[in-house]
């Protein structure tokens, strides 16, 4: 531009700017489709993390939400499944974000962790295979249906894209589900309350602890019809494991009922609960499974009852890469000269693949103006969840836990110095606690 030609400056200036800049943009259309697709493994496929399945009591859903703003597009997907990560987990992000026609970081994957379901690290299973090693592994064959199955749910649910121009916020305490599982027993010694630890009044009296007590739920609806809630509540959701039985388990029990009854698709995501399980309250008795699921309902049934909602406004998505430091590479269990043991071969290849990952973890989070959710890997400790809580002040943050599951347990730095079952099931280091809070403050800023 030539200084002496002030009008032509301005010309040009008026054409790089529309006028009335200073107002806000046209809002983009919002438009939003649900998905479901089943994950009910194949007989004889392993649950966490050998266990063969025997029987199905309900099947395992992967269900899920796409959201459109203009030209883009957003994933989150929702698995009745203990675990999955390596390249499996960026495999099924990858096949969802092509049906989606959108980018992988637009897609996060995560499981609710119940007990009674798969846990499968590819990564891990790489290491197996290499040592010939004989324990169980999920198939590729299951793996494939899988993906194929998810990615043609989300091309449907492409079709199915509606407006929405309102997002709901609501949150109610849940009456006795979650309760800590690092206590401080009669003499003062940790001990771990496992989920099934209600059998032992001891444990079971021992108090509930700092739990974070809300289930917080998102709706996304138009003109006041709502077409997904999506609900956010810590703790591990299995009351029992183990024994060949395939289910969904208590929250998908709760959640099923709630669908039923409220007439809109059901989703759920398991919040920052590495250090949250029902153990104070189960006794692992079908009765006391059955409350447990009735109280969650109920408090899911409070949530949406005070749900208000506001204006939808434009939706933002960030990611960011998160690489903790790890522990060091273990000694690989087959080659220790123990007893043999599949379990333990599967677990030690997991910790193994994750000492040697190139690929760095991902934390997501989705602005939705009125609501927003944080979207973490692995087992994070409740203390992550309440620190972004902290940062969130008065804006209604949800979180979710349970991404790619390769790190195992998330524990804060005082965790692993005063040690425990989490530090030593997880395969991150002290000094992941800052770089996680890090992480946290930096993609919610
Ligand atoms: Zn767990």
């Amino acid at each position: 531009m030539h200084p002496q030609s002030p009008i032509l400056f301005l010309l040009a200036i008026s054409l790089l700017l529309p006028a009335g800049s200073a107002a806000p943009p046209p809002q983009l259309k919002l438009r939003a489709a649900t998905f479901q697709a089943d994950a009910t493994p194949f007989p004889g496929e392993p649950l966490i993390w050998v266990k063969p399945a025997k029987i199905v009591l309900d099947p395992l859903r992967a269900k899920g939400i796409i959201i459109e703003q203009g030209p883009d597009r957003y994933v989150m997907c929702s698995v009745d499944w203990c675990g999955i990560g390596g390249e499996w987990h960026h495999g099924l992000r990858t096949a969802m974000a092509r049906a989606a026609h959108t980018s992988v970081d637009r897609v996060a994957l995560h499981v609710i962790h119940q007990h009674t379901a798969p846990y499968a690290d590819s990564d891990g299973y790489r290491i197996l295979d290499a040592a010939h090693r004989p324990g169980l592994r999920l198939s590729n064959r299951f793996m494939a249906t899988l993906t194929n199955r998810l990615s043609a749910a989300v091309r449907q649910g492409m079709k199915r894209l509606q407006p929405f121009d309102q997002v709901g916020t609501g949150q109610a305490k849940v009456d006795r589900v979650a309760s800590m599982r690092r206590v401080m027993d009669s003499n003062g010694k940790l001990v771990t309350r496992w989920s099934t630890s209600g059998k032992d009044p001891k444990l079971a009296a021992l108090p509930e602890g700092p739990v974070d007590p809300f289930i917080r739920t998102i709706t996304l609806a138009n003109n006041g019809k709502p077409l997904v809630r999506i609900h956010f509540y810590a703790t591990h959701p299995q009351t029992f494991c183990c024994d060949g039985r395939v289910t969904a388990d208590v929250v998908g029990a709760a959640r099923d009922a709630v669908e039923k009854e409220d007439e809109v698709f059901q989703l759920y995501f398991t919040g920052a609960a590495g250090n949250v399980t029902m153990g104070k309250y189960n006794d692992s008795s079908e009765e006391v499974q059955r409350e447990l699921a009735g109280r969650l309902k109920q408090g899911m049934e409070a949530s949406i009852a005070a749900t208000q909602l506001h204006p939808a406004r434009p939706v933002s998505w960030r990611a960011r890469a998160f690489d903790p430091p790890r522990k060091p590479m273990p000694a690989l269990y087959w080659t220790t000269g123990q007893k043999p043991s599949d379990e333990l071969d599967a677990r030690t290849a997991n910790a193994a693949a994750f000492a040697m990952r190139k690929r760095p973890l991902e934390i997501q989070y989705l602005d939705l103006g009125a609501a927003r959710i944080l979207m973490l890997p692995g087992e994070p400790m409740l203390e992550y969840q309440k620190y972004a809580l902290s940062l969130a002040g008065d804006h209604f943050l949800a979180v979710a836990g349970y991404g790619e599951i390769s790190p195992g347990y998330v524990c804060t730095d005082e965790a692993q110095r005063e040690g425990g079952y989490e530090p030593g099931a997880g395969f991150t280091d002290i000094g992941t606690e800052q770089v996680l809070k890090d992480s946290i403050r930096a993609i919610m800023e």
